[in-house]
């Protein structure tokens, strides 16, 4: 906030110099500053030096109080913070590829964890760019991985790409109450291995020492982790200042699984035996009741919830969700797309659709969650929920320059009354523009400035040929190819 105080001192009205030089001015025409009061602008700018946000105000104001070496002119866009994605898997399994019908626990076996299984280091490095730049291209600045393989590759990819992550190594020792049956040997480890693996991890990304990368405490969860890993990377989590990650109550076989092998439930079983704190992040779940909303609240955990996914394995969230009691309970909630295959896209856009509308029906009520709900999961809340609410989620001086700019030159945005409703209800991660994280422009005009997007996409259609070849999978249409 200081930077603020100063540049208004510099060049505020009654000030004797001149406009002040900065790095960049983005004007457009709404702004959703998503700061505490949810201030917008009709003709907003953001000014911006050395990648941090030193004011935001009206266009005209900042146009002539500041003199942009870069000016960012978009009278007709929408201006929002960068979007968060709380849950995106850089193990990533060829998309479109996985087989039909699978739910929850029997589509990890068959063909994400062998998927994973498959990925050498080279393949975590394209996979890794190329899902950066997925993300990019629809407006994400901030994500949360929850548990890759060959970090070291993915801290260099990630770097490249220049977006915001937190990162930690797959982690598991396969002694949950989902048993080890049919789980690959790849990463087996036992608890005491586990849990070096993730101090290391965390160490790592430390040493790597990117201002734009953050440590996370990643284990896989889903019924593949003891008590003992859970508790061990819960407090390593707290105690490093890091983000404990992983997939929780994510369908009601592993609430079933949980209640005949401990007697509770995954949650109220997480909070037993202390792995439930404030640096918990807990992913997709879909499978609640009142209690274990009382545990997350009491707790302070935060979650990510995962509609696309949620609905393409049939995990039953709109019967047995709680999103709107999460919400009322004051939850830090972000939005995410999972894996490659059980969401086949990264748009934030389509997820906030999805957690608006879906809760609705469920309940009968139009307000179940509101737009502006859904907006504040996408961006200040999402990074809430990744502990980095202090940098980014939203447009406030002192805080990092991760921003979007939306062309509302189509259909889907016009008319424009109320940005919110149009962003909510109307529009896809299409109509993204323009992208900054840092001050850094990595999206300009729907192009991406770091990556070759052709090249990319090549590679890692190479490698997901090779992939289903070593994992025995042919994912033929269903209808007659001529
Ligand atoms: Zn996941």
């Amino acid at each position: 906030m200081a930077d603020a105080v100063d540049s208004r001192d510099r060049a505020g009205p009654g000030a004797t110099a001149g406009p002040v030089t900065v790095d960049t001015v983005v004007a457009g025409g709404w702004l959703l500053t998503m700061n505490p009061q949810r201030e917008m602008y009709r003709s907003g700018a953001v000014a911006i030096d050395g990648g941090v946000i030193v004011e935001v105000g009206h266009r005209a104001d900042l146009l002539t109080r500041y003199t942009p070496r870069r000016l960012i002119d978009a009278p007709d866009g929408v201006i929002t913070p960068g979007l968060v994605n709380g849950h995106r898997h850089l193990l990533c399994c060829a998309k479109g590829a996985m087989p039909e019908g699978g739910q929850t626990l029997d589509a990890l076996r068959q063909f994400i964890y062998p998927s994973f299984a498959a990925l050498t280091e080279q393949d975590m490095y394209v996979h890794a760019q190329h899902s950066a730049a997925e993300m990019i291209r629809f407006g994400t600045t901030l994500f949360e991985e929850p548990g890759c393989n060959h970090l070291d590759a993915v801290l260099e990819a990630l770097a490249s790409s220049g977006i915001r992550a937190r990162t930690g190594p797959w982690t598991w020792d396969q002694a949950g109450p989902a048993g080890a049956t049919d789980l690959p040997d790849w990463l087996r480890m036992d608890a005491k291995a586990a849990l070096r693996r993730l101090a290391d991890g965390v160490e790592q990304v430390r040493k790597f020492g990117h201002p734009r990368i953050r440590d996370a405490v990643t284990i896989e969860g889903v019924g593949t982790c003891s008590d003992e890993l859970n508790r061990g990377a819960a407090e390593l989590a707290r105690d490093a200042g890091s983000l404990f990650v992983l997939h929780k109550s994510t369908s009601e076989r592993e609430v079933e699984l949980e209640l005949a092998t401990f007697g509770h439930r995954p949650v109220e079983h997480m909070h037993e035996i202390g792995a439930l704190n404030e640096r918990t992040l807990l992913n997709h779940m879909t499978s609640l009741d009142d209690r274990d909303v009382g545990f997350v609240r009491d707790s302070g955990a935060r979650i990510s919830q995962n509609p696309s996914s949620a609905l393409k394995l049939a995990k039953g969230t709109t019967q047995t969700g709680k999103w709107p009691e999460l919400l009322a309970a004051g939850v830090p909630m972000a939005l995410g797309t999972d894996a490659e295959n059980v969401s086949n896209h990264q748009d934030i856009c389509r997820a906030m659709q999805l957690a608006a509308l879906l809760p609705r029906d469920a309940r009968r009520d139009p307000r179940a969650v509101t737009a502006e709900q859904a907006v504040e999961m996408a961006t200040i809340s999402g990074a809430t929920a990744l502990w980095m609410h202090d940098e980014t989620g939203s447009l406030e001086p002192g805080k990092q320059a991760d921003l979007v700019v939306f062309d509302t030159a189509d259909f889907d945005w016009r008319p424009l009354h109320n940005p919110v409703a149009n962003l909510v209800y109307g529009v896809t991660g299409h109509s993204v523009d323009t992208v900054l994280v840092g001050g850094d422009v990595l999206l300009d005009h729907k192009k991406l400035t770091r990556v070759d997007e052709g090249e990319l996409r090549e590679q890692v259609e190479q490698i997901n040929r090779r992939v289903l070849a070593e994992i025995g999978i042919n994912p033929e249409p269903q209808w007659p190819v001529l």
